[in-house]
């Protein structure tokens, strides 16, 4: 049995904690907040997460808990007409692609970790350098701006800010919404929409390519009619679904290079504190769920300089490929130049006559694969 400090209580410290809990070890998580809780946004649970979600046996509350993403639609911002809508489900059979509240994810895993039991200290920032005499682990789950990553890489230390801006919030669903992500494109910007809770709400994450001088926290509250104003130029039912912003949470989004060292002794960085990412693949949360599953493998069998080289021998070409995916798609859905932008939406309405199901192709690699199956 092992002695393992986590910090930070958000999807990956709460997954990681939970999972070594499960494998019989004794772990404290250190979160700086007083509760746990998260704001209120929706997020994506792939299946790639899905699996992890449910080597925890928390499966099916999760699927109580949210909505199944039947298909994907892009549509073009003017009039907000159909691009591209392929299913969801025939593609990726019986593998699970969720969509549901962040705080019901949170809420889930944190009673997954109490039953595991796990020992919590709310209220408290950690220090990794200091609990690392005291535990065998200890695990940097401190998030996007992690002081640990920086600690671990002193002249890769900082963010890199990206120019881009999301906002986030949750309106109640329109019956003109499909079962499923829509993702609406415009010359540097784009939205997310999907429904959570049953259908009653719809969580919309808004994107901004503009120049950005500063990094900030997540989260500061954002005027609405700003926002209104920003997308004003979005027609169809979307207008109407941004007339009835009521709340709003801006993010300056940042990231960074994946750092050359992602473990120091016996410190291991997790989640966004080692691969901070762009959401345009909605894949920090479960490329989070990822590293947890493959860390509590590793710390369960190895000793830390064996577990540490395995970690980046497992995890790096995955979240290398990722990393470049994503980079693509912001290209891709923002483009800006007429002539360019006529000819990819002529080539989307032809695939979607054609061959709508061939546009799930270049995500097969990325759901369909089960973490939790690795010969670890
Ligand atoms: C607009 C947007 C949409 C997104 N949508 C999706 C999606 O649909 N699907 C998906 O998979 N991902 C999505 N993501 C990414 C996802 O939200 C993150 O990757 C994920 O939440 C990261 O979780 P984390 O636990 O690593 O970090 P965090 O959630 O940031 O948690 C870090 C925790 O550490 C605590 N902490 C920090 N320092 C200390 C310290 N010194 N001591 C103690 N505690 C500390 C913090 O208080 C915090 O609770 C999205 C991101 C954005 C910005």
């Amino acid at each position: 049995m092992l002695k393992v400090a986590v910090i930070g209580a958000g999807v990956s410290g709460l997954s990681v904690a939970s999972l070594l809990g499960a494998a019989g070890h004794k772990v404290h998580v250190f979160e700086k907040s007083q509760k746990i809780s998260e704001l209120g946004a929706g997020i994506q649970i792939s299946p790639n997460g899905f699996c992890v979600l449910k080597k925890l046996g928390v499966a099916e509350d999760t699927i109580d808990n949210s909505v199944c993403n039947n298909s994907i639609l892009i549509c073009d911002y003017y009039k907000g007409k159909k691009l591209l809508q392929f299913d969801q489900s025939s593609s990726l059979g019986n593998k699970h692609f969720r969509l549901m509240h962040r705080a019901d994810l949170i809420k889930i895993l944190y009673q997954s970790a109490l039953s595991n039991k796990v020992i919590f200290n709310l209220g408290y920032a950690a220090d990794a350098q200091s609990l690392s005499s005291q535990y065998s682990f200890v695990i940097a789950a401190d998030g996007v701006h992690s002081k640990t990553r920086a600690l671990l890489n002193p002249i890769q230390n900082t963010n890199r800010k990206t120019n881009y801006f999301a906002w986030r919030t949750i309106v109640p669903i329109k019956n003109t919404h499909h079962n499923g992500v829509r993702l609406t494109v415009a010359p540097n910007k784009h939205i997310v929409s999907y429904p959570i809770r049953g259908r009653d709400q719809l969580n919309l994450v808004l994107i901004q390519e503009a120049e950005n001088n500063e990094i900030f926290e997540w989260g500061m509250t954002e005027s609405p009619e700003e926002i209104k104003y920003i997308f004003s130029e979005f027609g169809g039912d979307m207008k109407e679904t941004l007339e009835s912003i009521t709340t709003v949470h801006k993010w300056g989004l940042s990231s960074h290079d994946i750092p050359v060292n992602w473990t120091g002794g016996n410190i291991f960085l997790i989640g966004d504190a080692l691969h901070p990412m762009l959401p345009f693949l909605a894949q920090g949360a479960n490329s989070a769920l990822e590293d947890a599953f493959v860390l509590t493998k590793l710390m369960s069998f190895l000793d830390v300089s064996e577990a540490a080289d395995k970690y980046l021998e497992i995890r790096k070409p995955r979240l290398v490929r990722l990393m470049k995916q994503i980079k693509n798609n912001a290209w891709k859905f923002h483009l800006e130049h007429s002539f360019i932008r006529a000819c990819t939406h002529s080539g989307l309405r032809f695939l979607d006559k054609s061959f709508p199901q061939s546009a799930s192709l270049p995500f097969r690699w990325l759901y369909n694969y089960d973490v939790t199956k690795l010969n670890i």
